[in-house]
């Protein structure tokens, strides 16, 4: 009689051990397949090891034949189970399946399938007799054979990779081995009628899976360790990334501050053709670097999750004003229709980051107007009020986009159709920042396009609602204001007014009074925060223009000294900055400062400035100035003959409003004067 209660307590643990992996492994590495496939080998030859211990014990009631096959079956089975565990054994120091010693395996399986297939007729290794009992054939020892081949065969392979395993996998594996081989020597030595191979193998089945199916949780746990030192380096390493990048911005800004503001004056002042579009092309070269730096300093914010939106209440007619005024001339100097719509029902102040918004409109019209040749850009804006979204539509009749390149175009770096946008500049990163920071608004960018004929982006960002009244007709008001403003502009005249301004570097200094020589404005520097109180202390200003980054005081320092000591009250004070970090004007109001005006300093941005903080009182309209200079031209003549220049000035400022002055330095020259000329009186110096 066997004794099977080993065998059915350990067909008990494998089917747990197989529901286990299952549960606990939906996704099993291929070493684990292998390993489950072993596992449930076994459990199929244990089943089969209690059926043909129940069927050797009652052999006198059941047809020698049947016993015979089923004895068959249960060695064929066992003999899979032992071809599964070299394969999982191979995998597990090879790391690959197949190869000669997978041949060879597969050449021992299918010799013993033969003999055993042969044995049912032969009885060579078993059979059963009469009386329905188990014999011995002549080559009875042929039934471990598969066992004892494949076993000595595995410790070869694993003593030859030995080297490769770890510790604890070395110690697993020799266990298993020394357990499946003490259980089959136990069995057939010892306790032929105790069925413990089996029972033995299972164990060191899960010892396996436990051990090196399992992960090493000491390994693991260095692992995590490692892992989060590098993550603290890596992210020391992507902030000193994101502070070269801050600095390099700015001091890349700096040096363009002078080469843009130094060719806005060759602009202004250069008579000759030629010259002229030399400085032009300086010029756009210059934006271009400016937007390229600004843009890959947004995309490193980004990537190193530092960029943070500023949301603040904005007008909306205000944000879509600087995008027509950005984008409407290059589209009509490409010959392209530009049309702008905005939905009449669309709120009047909205709550968000209002520079991020105008810097995704701007960059998807301003890809519409690059990459569109003939035909026309438009661009509506609407409002979804249940959803809270502001939605922008941008769409153009331009070369258009393929559809494979569809998902690209929202890389980094990525440029499409790189030999027709040869000649349009770029850098691929605009749609990608785009695309990142609609998403952080809570929405989204869509492309619809195709090729050849045109496409259309569409944006759409959540924003909260300040005041709901609708913007109504904003095309007509549109229209009506950049009329007023483009008069205004050109007129900016303000001869009464003083301004201070303050920069470490004289070249800046000498680029702004230079923009601002023809306002007629009197200007007054200082190279210092120092410099600039000690003025303060001595005279007052209608508008301070102060640097940030300076050595010794910085702009913020110098702004607390003067606060402090009760200067240049009621004058605002506006910061200079290179600082190319977007959102930085909410910052500097914070800091106190009135605004902010960013180098390189745009005449344009500079004179929007002047009209908003100097006292109106101290503007003079065109009209008004050609009223004072016909007065000055109707004051009546003094002739003075003077060979001072000295005297000269001191008689310019007693004149002054009254007489108008002529000044020679001989008899002769006056007398020529008073020729053609009725004076007043004549002043004779000697
Ligand atoms: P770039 O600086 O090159 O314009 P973007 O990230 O803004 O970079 O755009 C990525 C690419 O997507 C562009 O190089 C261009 O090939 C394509 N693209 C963007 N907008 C349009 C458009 N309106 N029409 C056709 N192609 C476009």
């Amino acid at each position: 009689m066997y004794n099977i209660y080993f065998e059915v307590a350990s067909t008990g643990f494998l089917a747990v051990l197989i529901l286990y992996l299952y549960v606990q492994y939906p996704n099993p590495s291929e070493g684990n397949i292998l390993y489950r496939k072993w596992v449930i080998w076994i459990l199929l030859g244990e089943i089969m090891d209690i059926i043909t211990g129940r069927m050797i014990d009652h052999g006198d009631s059941i047809p020698p034949l049947v016993n015979i096959l089923v004895n068959t079956f249960y060695f064929y089975i066992i003999a899979w189970s032992i071809l599964c565990f070299a394969r999982y054994i191979h995998f597990f120091v090879n790391g690959k399946k197949g190869g000669l010693y997978m041949l060879f395996c597969n050449a021992v399986i299918l010799g013993y399938y033969c003999i055993m297939t042969v044995n049912i007729f032969t009885g060579w290794v078993f059979t059963f007799n009469e009386k329905g009992e188990y014999v011995h054939g002549v080559i009875y020892f042929f039934s471990y054979f598969v066992q004892i081949i494949i076993a000595l065969s595995s410790t070869g392979l694993l003593w030859k990779h030995r080297k490769k395993l770890e510790k604890r996998q070395k110690i697993a594996i020799w266990t298993f081995m020394i357990l499946v081989v003490g259980g089959f020597f136990l069995q057939a030595v010892l306790f032929s009628k105790t069925l413990l191979t089996s029972y033995m193998t299972s164990i060191a089945a899960m010892m396996l899976l436990f051990i090196i199916e399992t992960p090493d949780y000491e390994k693991l746990d260095h692992t995590m360790k490692a892992l989060e030192e590098q993550r603290e380096l890596a992210e020391v390493a992507n902030n000193a990334k994101s502070n070269f990048l801050a600095n390099m911005s700015h001091e890349i800004r700096t040096p363009m501050n002078a080469i843009l503001g130094m060719d806005e004056m060759i602009l202004r002042k250069a008579g000759d053709a030629e010259t002229r579009k030399y400085a032009t092309n300086i010029y756009s070269a210059g934006k271009t670097l400016l937007s390229i730096i600004n843009d890959i300093l947004d995309l490193s914010k980004i990537e190193s999750g530092k960029m943070e939106l500023t949301p603040v209440e904005y007008d909306v007619a205000s944000v879509l004003n600087d995008i027509v005024n950005m984008t409407m001339q290059k589209a009509k100097d490409k010959g392209l229709a530009y049309h702008f719509s905005v939905s009449p029902d669309t709120p009047s102040v909205l709550f968000g980051d209002e520079i991020r918004v105008r810097q995704i409109i701007l960059n998807i019209t301003n890809n519409a107007i690059k990459y569109t040749e003939e035909g026309s850009v438009s661009i509506v804006v609407m409002f979804d009020r249940r959803k809270d979204k502001l939605i922008v539509q941008v769409s153009d009749t331009g070369i258009g986009i393929r559809k494979e390149d569809m998902d690209k175009m929202f890389s980094s770096f990525q440029r499409l159709d790189e030999t027709r946008n040869r000649n349009v500049e770029g850098t691929g990163l605009g749609l990608n920042i785009t695309r990142q920071l609609s998403e952080m608004m809570g929405g989204g960018i869509l492309a619809e396009s195709e090729y050849g004929k045109g496409s259309v982006f569409t944006v759409d960002i959540l924003q909260k609602v300040v005041d709901d009244t609708p913007i109504g007709d904003y095309n007509k008001r549109l229209e009506k204001a950049s009329l007023q403003k483009e008069d205004f502009r050109t007129a900016l005249v303000a001869p009464d007014a003083k301004i201070l301004i303050v920069d470490d570097n004289e070249m800046n200094l000498d680029v702004i009074t230079g923009l601002l020589q023809d306002t007629k404005i009197k200007t007054n520097v200082a190279l210092s925060g120092q410099e600039c109180i000690e003025q303060l202390r001595k005279d007052s200003f209608d508008i301070v223009f102060l640097d940030q980054m300076m050595p010794g005081l910085s702009g913020v320092q110098t702004l607390e000294l003067i606060r402090k000591e009760g200067l240049a009250t009621g004058t605002p004070i506006i910061v200079l900055t290179a600082d190319a970090i977007m959102g930085a004007r909410e910052s500097y109001i914070k800091e106190g400062f009135s605004d902010y005006l960013s180098k390189p300093v745009s005449y344009n941005e500079m004179v929007d400035l002047l009209y908003q903080y100097l006292d109106p009182a101290l503007i003079v309209r065109e009209d008004q100035l050609k009223e004072k200079e016909k007065e000055k031209a109707e004051l009546p003549l003094v002739l003075v003959i003077s060979e001072s220049s000295e005297k000269l000035r001191s008689f310019k400022e007693l004149f002054a409003g009254r007489y108008k002055g002529v000044f020679v330095k001989d008899e002769a020259s006056a007398e020529k004067f008073l020729s053609k000329h009725k004076v007043e009186f004549v002043v004779r110096e000697k």
